[in-house]
Order: C-alpha cells, then structure tokens, then sequence
C-alpha cells in the first residue's frame, strides 16, 4: 500500500510563523492543477502496482481550490493509480473557507488548521479565521456528514498563559471531533514572527511553561479518551491518522507538487524543487521527463537506521528492536540497546514486549533522547 500526498502551494496570506513553502500568487491555480495531473500521469509506474490506501491533500491552503479543481486533482489521482475502495482521503482546509469545495469528491477525513481559539493569538499570528469562525467551521464540517475530523492546535505562543491554552483545550475538545493535532510553536527563520522576537516585540513561553502545556494537553486528551499514539497526535480510538502514519512507520509514499516529497518505502527518497514556476514549465515541456524538477538522495544503511528509529521512537508502538535486528544485523541491534541502556535506567526510555518506547514524561524532551540514539558516519 502507498499513500500519496499532493501539495496545493497557495494561501490567501502568509501566517506569521510559517516557513513552509507557499505563495499568495493565486493567478496560477489553473495551470497548476493541469501540472499536478501531468506529474501524476509521468510517474504512475512508481507505484509498482501498489494501491493508494490514502490521500492526503495539504498545503499551503487546499480549500483555497474550486471544488472542480479538487474534483480534478481527484479525477488525476483516480486516473492514474490504483485507488482503494476504503482509502483515507484527507483534505487540509482553512476554517475560514467554504465547507462546499469539499463537495462529492470522496473527501472522508477534514484537518482543519485552528492553531487557537484565542482571536488575539489568531491576529498575532496573522491567521485569518477567528475562533467563532473555527468553531463553526467544524459545526458545519459535520452537518456535511465528515466523521473524521482533526484539528490542529500551536501552544507556546507568544503571550499564551497555561490558563488561555487550558481554554483552548476546553473549546477543542467540546467540539467532538476524533483527532487532535497539536505542537510547541516553532520560531522558523526569516518569519516575521521571529524577526518580531529578535527586535523584542514578542517574547518565547519559558521552556518549563511549554513543558507544563503539553503535559496539561497530554492529560486532558487520556481524560477524553484519545489515543496519544504520536508525540504530537492524539485520536479517538480507530481514528489514528493512517497517513501520517506511513510517514512514522517508513511506508512508501509518493508526493506531488514544488516541494513534496517522496519515498520508496526502503532507500530511496526524492524532493521536487520548492520552485512553482520551475514546475509549471517543467510539466509544460513536451519532454518532461527529462526536465529537472526534483532531487533524489538514495539513503545509506546507516541514515536508514537513523530513520528507522527515529520514527519509531515517535509513536506509541515505539522501535521494533526485532525488527531492527533484521534489517541492519545483529550488531547494529546490540549497539541500540547500548546506546539506550542510560536512558534505560533514568527511566526516559522503557524496554517492553521487544519495542522500545519512550516513557510519557520523556516525549517532550525526545529530541536529546533520540540523538543518543543515533549512529554517526554516513
Ligand atoms: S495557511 Fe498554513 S501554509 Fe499558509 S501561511 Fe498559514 S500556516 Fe502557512
């Protein structure tokens, strides 16, 4: 099975803290979904004749498209691969857009972008929903019938107490919805955000209020029976996000657009070019094949192992130690436990049923635990 991600770059305004790659030119959108379905169409013998169990449409704005737009980003995907009968078919969207793009397109999955249910947060950060907006955005999401829907959350935010994030917490789990996305706000560089840090507009929640929200969000989420089966993601129980999920156990997915990138499930991974004009003339050419619109690294044994443990560590089921054992030997298996036997013993890791996972109160400080246990060389 392989997931396909397509990436839809344009947003109606730039969010103060977004780096991700995207642009408010909207001129182009039509030649842009022509593009998409020419990508599609150029590289359907990468699927090996694996069927698409999931689709994941993100951005960027997604429902800043037509609805015939999405329907054709659809159609492409349809036309070209193997579609399964029950695939997750994920749409991002921004509250403050129209539930009806999502119209008979097959959507079964809505994450929708709220980040906080603060309106002076939201202007902050230059969202441009407010929280009445969000609220309703995901009333009307399921009137429309979407049973699955997940929401996106940011604390830390400048200013952001463990009061108004106890608020935010509240309004998104009254919502009913089945999946809660949520992460410590990250200042990225050249984001106004950070440039408004650096002249001393804003200033960064200390690390141990930061830590004390997360835990805060860890609790409240068990109380309202989610799952906390990622570091940052929590679902009711069948709604994890089999998506994200490929990513995290390292499946194979396929990625399409400037910027998207792909994976063949064991070395070889690709980056298209975060360059839309490149792409559209790229996927103008009559030979596009032969265009240079992507970069493709072929992973080394060691940065597989880097991967592999990296992901695994970041989900519930944490590192199949077995498993590892398997893929790169049994030498590389005894130096991970090496490598992890401190963490063993201070508690921040657990060695249970053949998995290694990170213990509740050491997943928001994983990063240090995770570098341990990489190897070094290439
Ligand atoms: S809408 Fe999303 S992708 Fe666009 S600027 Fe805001 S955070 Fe970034």
């Amino acid at each position: 099975m392989v997931g396909i991600y397509v990436h839809i770059p344009f947003c109606k305004s730039r969010c103060a803290y977004c780096d991700f790659y995207s642009t408010t030119r909207e001129v182009e959108k039509e030649a842009y979904v022509r593009a998409l379905c020419r990508e599609m169409e150029t590289r359907r013998g990468e699927a090996n004749g694996e069927t698409v169990g999931t689709i994941y449409i993100g951005g960027g704005t997604p429902s800043v498209l037509s609805a015939s737009q999405l329907e054709r980003i659809e159609c492409g995907i349809r036309e070209h691969y193997d579609v399964e009968e029950d695939v997750e078919f994920t749409v991002e969207m921004n509250p403050d857009d129209s539930v009806h793009v999502l119209a008979d397109i097959g959507v079964n999955r809505v994450s929708l972008g709220i980040q906080t249910f603060d309106d002076g947060l939201l202007a902050l950060i230059r969202r441009r929903h407010n929280a009445a907006r969000a609220v309703a955005a995901v009333k009307e999401l399921q009137d429309t019938g979407i049973s699955n829907i997940s929401i996106d959350l940011i604390y830390g935010l400048p200013g952001q107490t463990l009061q108004t994030w106890e608020y935010d917490l509240d309004v998104a789990f009254g919502l009913h919805v089945q999946h809660l996305s949520a992460y410590a706000l990250s200042y990225e560089d050249g984001t106004p955000l950070t440039r408004w840090r650096q002249q001393g507009y804003v200033q960064e929640v200390p690390e141990e209020v930061q830590v004390q929200m997360y835990e805060r969000l860890c609790e409240r989420a068990r109380a309202e029976g989610f799952e906390h089966y990622e570091i940052s993601n929590f679902a009711r129980p069948g709604f994890h996000s089999r998506h994200n999920s490929i990513y995290w156990m390292g499946g194979p997915y396929m990625g399409f657009g400037p910027g998207a990138h792909s994976y063949d499930g064991c070395f070889l991974r690709r980056a298209n070019h975060q360059d839309l004009t490149g792409y559209l003339e790229a996927m103008n050419h009559h030979n596009v094949k032969d265009q240079k619109w992507f970069t493709e690294e072929t992973l080394s044994v060691i940065e597989q192992f880097n991967e592999a443990v990296m992901c695994g560590l970041r989900t519930c089921s944490g590192v199949d130690v077995e498993h590892i054992g398997e893929r790169f030997g049994q030498v590389r298996q005894a130096d991970l436990i090496r490598m992890a036997a401190p963490h063993l013993e201070a508690g921040r890791l657990v060695l249970q049923d053949g998995h290694l996972r990170l213990t509740s109160h050491a997943l928001m400080t994983s990063d240090d635990v995770m570098s341990d246990l990489m190897m070094l060389g290439n």
